[in-house]
Formats: structure tokens, sequence, C-alpha cells
């Protein structure tokens, strides 16, 4: 199985295949870790093997995470940085706020405008994602592909300073065949296409792929796989 340290290498190794037969260059995919379930030991061996982007699913979970890996937040080029990527409910939007670098799973507008009403100034503005069900899965979170430009305009007309809609994410039905893993890939990337036309926006990312998916994903114009089992091992 190996260490943390040779099993990124490989996931890299990976990305950087697919960004080859893409035509696309290696730094515009960036790796984001899923770290959820794994303890702040694991995430810190990541961290000493270069990786500096981790995402977790569950709040309560990432917060006791982010605390007891403070001394890796500041510093020059050492800058751990958190994203969530589960579902959020909007009586816990005060520490993702105040916590985190950016959110995936924003799903209606009510969430964005918490974070940008509880996002302290002094930071940086939290980048947003919005998650959209993109396979129709009606037990699946994310807004529907119908809803997704109304509530694109929406979110990026808040006050910019405080909250950042940067693209789409979304966590399409598993398929084992290459071809069909890359045709919600595709349709993710045609929706932020159209959105950006509609709207007059310039989202530039598209939070898709994860470790069974990857390749597809970036074939299809991924900017952030996100990958937990390739990297850390089985939940
Ligand atoms: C768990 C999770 C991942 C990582 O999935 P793996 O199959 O372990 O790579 C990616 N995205 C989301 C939203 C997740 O919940």
């Amino acid at each position: 199985m190996g260490s943390i340290g040779s099993r990124l290498q490989e996931v890299k190794r990976r990305i950087a295949l697919a960004c080859q037969m893409a035509a696309r260059s290696e730094n515009s995919v960036t790796l984001l870790a899923v770290s959820k379930t794994f303890d702040a030991d694991a995430v810190r061996e990541a961290h000493a093997a270069g990786q500096r982007a981790f995402g977790e699913n569950y709040v309560q979970e990432a917060l006791a995470k982010i605390e007891a890996l403070a001394d890796l937040r500041a510093g020059s080029g050492g800058g751990i940085e958190w994203h969530l990527i589960g579902p959020l409910q909007s009586n816990k939007t005060r520490p993702v706020a105040e916590a985190f670098d950016w959110v995936h799973s924003v799903d209606r507008l009510k969430i964005a405008e918490r974070l940008a009403e509880q996002r302290p100034p002094g930071l940086p503005p939290l980048q947003l994602c919005l998650q959209v069900n993109i396979s129709g899965e009606a037990s699946k979170s994310g807004v529907a592909v119908e809803e997704a430009a109304a509530l694109a305009a929406a979110v990026a007309a808040l006050p910019r300073e405080r909250v950042r809609l940067r693209g789409l994410m979304a966590i399409p039905e598993p398929a084992a065949d290459p071809q069909a893993q890359r045709a919600p890939h595709r349709r993710l990337r045609e929706l932020l296409q159209a959105i950006n036309a509609q709207q007059g926006l310039a989202l530039d990312t598209l939070s898709m792929g994860m470790s069974a998916d990857l390749e597809a994903a970036v074939l299809e114009g991924a900017t952030i796989v996100r990958v937990g089992t390739a990297i850390f091992g089985a939940r």
C-alpha cells in the first residue's frame, strides 16, 4: 500500500498523464486531498510530503483538525488550505466562514448569504463553488441543473470582499466505464460555459473527479480533483 507520500506521488502521476492526454498543462489541475475520517497526523504527513490543499466533509471533525494543525497555517509557502466539500447546514455557517478557505457545497442562496455576512473582514474572501446535482439523482444534494444559472447570478452579486463565486462542483453517479464517466463531467463543463455566457461571469473552477474517475474529469476540464481513498486509503 505504501506511505501517504508515495500514494500522493502516484495520484500526481495519474493527473499528469491525464493532463498530457488532454493537452493541458499539469499545473492547470489542483489536487485536493480529501482527509475526512483520517486524523490530524495523516494530514501532517501529507503536508510534509508537499500537499497543501485538504478537503473535509464534516464541519465538527474538520474544525478539530484545523485547530490541531494551526501551526501549518501561516508561514512562507507552508500555508495549508482547507476546503469544505460536504453538505453545509445554515446553523453551521459561522465556524465555516471563520475557519475555511473554500466551500464547494453551496446549494442555495441562504447559505451563501450567511457565509458572506459571517466572513471575518480581516480574512481574504471565502472562495465558493455551487454544488450541482449533475446526474439528477433524487437523493443527491446540489442545485438542479435548471436552477444553477439563477443561483450563480445571485451568489456572484454578494459582496466580493467577503465571498467570491469561483465555479461549480459535482459528485456524478458512479460509472465503471471511462466513456460513461466522462458524460456528467462534460455536462458540468458545458453548464459552467453556459452560465458564464448567459450571466456575463468569468467562473474558472470545475471541482470534479475523485479517486475512481479523476482521469475522466481531467479530460473534461476539471481544475480541482478531490481525491481521498487513493491517498489516505480505504475509509
Ligand atoms: C469523500 C469525497 C471525495 C473523495 O472520494 P474518494 O473516492 O475517496 O477519492 C470527493 N468528493 C466528495 C464530495 C467526497 O465526499
